[in-house]
């Protein structure tokens, strides 16, 4: 039995020291360019026996081992020729070797070439089920590629946090179209679920728990809830990348909060007791007597809970507030007091 020599490299039309890169994308461009169902009636079986060639070649090009078996084996081998002239040397050869070829033996039921056979076939039967069929043989000979893993910022309030409250939102992501699986192509024309893309877009609500002692630019895993993958392989995973929304009355400094407290002229000079915003509620503070604009008061663990459950600090700052208007009676008294101090 005669078996012919096939050049991948030539197939895929790529340079013998191609990287793994070039390799790839000259397959997908390949692959996407001559597949049977874009051909017309007439060249499909031509381009089928086509296609499965190029499956073939990325199947061996693509893994170093093969590829490096290939290699040898081709180096001083001449296009076209006989495989069959070569065997009875590669076989004594490399019989030692791990992996054993079994040649001249029928090809099997793969849809490889019987060349692919005979140099991979039994490596391939060794090692039991192969990946590539475990993976369905031809039709996907390569693994199904696992989805991308996603990054997405998720913007998130202080009370959110605060509080560990449940947050639902919305992102837009990448499916393979279900009515072609991801080809982009239905009988002899694009696909109609996809417009030829292979892929769709799906806006998908999702829901996470805001963990309490979640801080700006904290990363969560949503696993599976990332990039689309190939049918048979699993989604990548979805990080959420949390964004502090800006807070009308608190600052967020590590786990301690700040806020302004607007205190009247009178109540710094002579001190009072005040209401005081906090996350959880008013609380009542004392002004003490001769408090200066931009005092701090503190309150201990009245901040943000931290990882170990306990809590940072609260800081008032003093504000003495100029009121904007004044009756004539207050404007009086403070004319006195310019007196006074002249
Ligand atoms: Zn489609």
């Amino acid at each position: 039995m005669g078996v012919k020599y096939q050049d991948y490299y030539k197939l895929l039309g790529i340079e013998r020291s191609a990287s793994e890169k070039e390799i790839r994308n000259a397959y997908r461009k390949l692959a996407r360019e001559s597949h049977p169902d874009l051909q017309p009636k007439e060249k499909k079986k031509e381009a089928e026996e086509k296609f499965k060639l190029i499956n073939e070649a990325y199947e061996v090009l693509k893994d170093p081992e093969k590829r490096k078996l290939y290699d040898r084996f081709g180096a001083d081998w001449k296009h076209g020729e006989d495989f069959s002239a070569q065997q009875q040397q590669w076989n004594t050869e490399h019989r030692s070797s791990t992996h054993s070829f079994d040649f001249g033996s029928e090809s099997g039921g793969s849809g490889f070439s019987d060349f692919f056979e005979a140099m991979f076939g039994q490596a391939f039967r060794d090692r039991g089920a192969g990946d590539f069929q475990r993976a369905g043989g031809f039709q996907r000979p390569r693994r199904p590629r696992k989805g991308m893993d996603v990054t997405a910022e998720l913007e998130v309030t202080l009370e959110e946090i605060f509080f560990g409250e449940e947050k639902q939102f919305q992102i837009s992501m990448q499916d393979l179209c279900g009515v072609c699986g991801g080809t982009g192509v239905q009988e002899n024309s694009f696909c109609s679920g996809c417009g030829g893309t292979g892929h769709t877009n799906n806006i998908k609500t999702l829901k996470i728990k805001v963990p309490k002692d979640a801080r700006e630019g904290k990363k969560i895993r949503l696993k599976g809830q990332g990039g689309e993958a190939e049918p048979g392989a699993q989604r990548g995973d979805l990080y959420l990348k949390l964004k502090i929304k800006p807070h009308s009355v608190y600052k967020l400094k590590g786990n301690d909060l700040e806020a302004d407290l607007l205190v009247q002229p009178w109540q710094a000079v002579l001190g009072d007791r005040i209401s005081a915003p906090t996350l959880e509620g008013s609380v009542r503070v004392k002004i003490p007597p001769r408090t200066h604009s931009g005092h701090k008061m503190r309150l201990r663990g009245k901040g943000m809970p931290k990882k170990d459950g306990s809590r940072g600090d609260y800081y008032l700052k003093v504000v003495v507030d100029i009121p904007q208007e004044v009756t004539s009676q207050e404007e009086e008294l403070y004319r006195k007091l310019s007196e006074i101090n002249h």
